[in-house]
């Protein structure tokens, strides 16, 4: 019998993303999406933290479906503007996923800071939720650089601006299977799957 689980995103980039990673490494466990499940209202994300945030997705997700629900939350910290956009990175310039008005607005922001100040991460906590009462939840981070211009066409959100630590190309510039293995929700997802597989499992 296969067991259920879903991963409680809309973002189309993300659930492809989220589905390679749990597909091949938590074998026998159907993966679904929020438009394979009967739509429900999805609260505000009001949480002080990434991980408050994936945890309320993940447990909404739960009551409405009764299915076990893995769910992310994630953003870009940048250094030189004490760790914001962070967890309003999806709507930082005022339109939820707007990703060309958010990256826009981010580098005018940076336009005067010098190279050596443009550090930040992208940050990744995810949440694992069971109708029985089980919660996990844990963080990473993918440490990198703001360009200061876009450059590649692969990923979404800031990808196109962000060039990772050890590299020079933008993480719109790598294969999506090459960003997988590296970035914030891989990592994440990666730890978080010896979790998954213990906890499903179990049931
Ligand atoms: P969430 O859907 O609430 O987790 O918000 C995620 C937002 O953070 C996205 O809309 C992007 O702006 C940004 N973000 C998170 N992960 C990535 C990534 O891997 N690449 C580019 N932008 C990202």
């Amino acid at each position: 019998m296969s067991t259920r689980l879903l991963l409680a995103t809309r973002n189309a980039g993300k659930l492809a993303e989220l589905q390679r990673l749990l597909a091949s490494a938590v074998p026998g466990v159907e993966v679904l999406g929020l438009r394979d499940v009967p739509e429900y209202p999805e609260a505000p994300e009001t949480g002080a933290t990434f991980e408050e945030n994936a945890l309320l997705k993940a447990r909404e997700a739960v009551r409405y479906t009764g299915l076990p629900a893995v769910a992310d939350d994630s953003g870009l910290t940048v250094d030189a503007l004490n760790g914001m956009p962070g967890i309003f990175s999806a709507r930082w310039s005022g339109r939820h996923g707007d990703d060309e008005a958010n990256t826009a607005l981010l580098l005018g922001q940076l336009a005067d800071v010098p190279d050596e100040r443009r550090g930040g991460a992208f940050i990744c906590a995810a949440a694992l939720v069971t109708p029985e009462g089980a919660e996990h939840v844990l963080r990473a981070e993918w440490r990198g650089r703001v360009l200061r211009e876009k450059r590649g066409s692969n990923g979404f959100g800031y990808d196109p601006v962000f060039v990772p630590a050890g590299l020079e190309l933008t993480s719109a510039e790598l294969e999506p299977a090459e960003k997988d293995a590296i970035s914030h929700r891989g990592q994440a997802f990666a730890a978080l799957l010896p979790v998954i597989g213990k906890v499903l499992g179990g049931r």
